[in-house]
């Protein structure tokens, strides 16, 4: 049997328990189609059970199997030829959704001390033996000492501190970037003791026999993947992101977009804020994007890769507006160029899974951004 071409994309919304799901083209559809069972959506020729033509996995169980008719439960939007349901799904009572500070994300101190070995992203071993790591308070530790310093009963005093509170710095160059607000004390990793942080964790280049430093970069000695960086007031020690390295054993690092959700999570958590800007700011004509969390927490499935995801819902901006920037206020997360292009392409590549009634809202585009 010839399968149709369909695309499904299915949403599932903890905090409401409730399971959306998208199916298009509309033309594409045989008139009497589908069924789900509690996981799998069906879509079916006529009655007969052999008439199953394809099935999509759902983002989470529904409450009961039941039958989805295009004359019965959807909506149809003929303009963009897409039909989507709307029904109740199972509670997820291991579900936390606004749990969003103390998110759990792959390479922990622990986990890195524990290892028998670090590597980078194609096996090759970056690491000495034996070394010790230790978490990062929080990768906003640096507010926080501002925080308790302006705070503090004896240092008392009114008016404006004079601070930005809103600066995430996230690579390193040789630049200062003038308007930081990180003026305090960086934690420096000492020989044999690394510290890491949500992203990356930084160590000494004497712990790192297995890399290779070139124009600041640090690089793994055997194939030339890139690593990190220098750390730019320090060149004794290096910056290292987590979706550059894994734990030996594992197939391959972690998603890249795990780390980023991780950074908004706890900037979310602590500030409450939901714009932000990713962008390399010592650079004004490098790639930038405005991103707003719409929600910390879905789960969703798309017939790209029938596999289920928990993300970020975000809406984002390539091209925004000053006037939309100065009324967001959005943090400013500082990342080298090329982290930016590879959030930017990761955005796009979810938005080119949604539905055409999905893809846009108002100026902004949406897009999903992986999370633990
Ligand atoms: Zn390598």
């Amino acid at each position: 049997m010839v399968e149709p071409e369909l695309s499904f994309y299915g949403e599932f919304l903890p905090n409401v328990s409730t399971l959306t799901g998208s199916i298009w083209p509309i033309d594409k559809l045989p008139a009497h189609l589908a069924l789900l069972n509690r996981s799998q959506f069906y879509v079916k020729q006529n009655d007969s059970p052999d008439s199953v033509m394809r099935y999509f996995e759902l983002p989470a169980n529904v409450v009961k199997d039941q039958e989805i008719s295009l004359l019965n439960n959807c909506m149809v939007d003929i303009g963009t030829n897409v039909m989507t349901f709307r029904i109740k799904a199972e509670r997820q009572h291991d579900r936390r959704p606004h749990d969003v500070v103390q998110v759990q994300v792959p390479l922990s101190a622990v986990e890195l001390t524990q290892a028998a070995a670090v590597e980078c992203g194609n096996g090759h071993e970056l690491f000495v033996r034996g070394l010790r790591f230790l978490d990062l308070p929080s990768e906003n530790w640096h507010e926080l000492l501002d925080y308790w310093h302006c705070h503090k009963p004896e240092h008392e005093h009114h008016g404006n501190h004079g601070h930005n509170h809103h600066h995430h710095d996230y690579h390193d160059n040789n630049d200062n970037h003038g308007s930081s607000a990180i003026s305090k004390e960086e934690l420096y990793p000492r020989e044999s003791l690394g510290l890491v942080g949500s992203a990356y964790l930084t160590t000494v280049l004497s712990d790192i026999p297995g890399t290779k430093v070139r124009d600041r970069e640090v690089e793994c000695k055997e194939c030339g993947m890139q690593l990190g960086t220098l750390h730019k007031k320090n060149n004794n020690v290096a910056k290292i992101y987590k979706w550059n390295m894994k734990l030996q054993g594992q197939a391959s690092p972690a998603k890249f977009e795990v780390f980023i959700s991780a950074i908004l999570l706890g900037i979310i958590g602590f500030h409450a804020s939901y714009h932000f800007t990713f962008a390399n700011s010592s650079d004004k004509d490098s790639p930038r994007v405005l991103v707003w969390v719409f929600n910390t927490d879905v789960t969703y499935a798309t017939s790209e890769t029938d596999k289920v995801n928990r993300a970020i819902k975000v809406l984002y901006d390539l091209a925004p507006e000053p006037a939309l920037i100065e009324k967001v206020q959005p943090e400013a997360i500082d990342f080298a160029e090329k982290t930016v292009t590879a959030l930017i392409e990761s955005l796009q590549k979810t938005n080119d899974c949604l539905p055409d009634s999905m893809k846009r809202f108002d100026t902004w585009q949406v897009g999903l951004l992986c999370r633990m």
